[in-house]
């Protein structure tokens, strides 16, 4: 492929195409590391609130369930 088609060096883009071709690139590499702990503290953060919902969820079954209902009402209208 000729240069100028190939995506900007530090996207993630660019880790795919130099990885793809058995390339190392030291921007991208880092750039791609970079974005990866990013996701990885965002799962973090999914996975901590996921547990205080459930935590919640325990503390006040009752409006927890009629909330769910309602949502889940929702889906299936959404669905439909
Ligand atoms: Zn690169």
């Amino acid at each position: 492929m000729p240069a100028d088609d190939r995506p900007a060096c530090g996207t993630e883009a660019a880790y795919r195409t130099h990885l793809a071709a058995g390339e190392d690139c030291e921007t991208c590499r880092e750039a791609h590391n970079e974005r990866a702990r990013g996701d990885d503290k965002k799962r973090a953060r999914s996975r901590a609130q996921s547990r205080a919902l459930k935590a919640l969820a325990r503390c006040f079954p009752i409006e927890y369930n009629a909330l769910y209902q309602q949502e889940l009402a929702k889906e299936t209208t959404d669905v439909e």
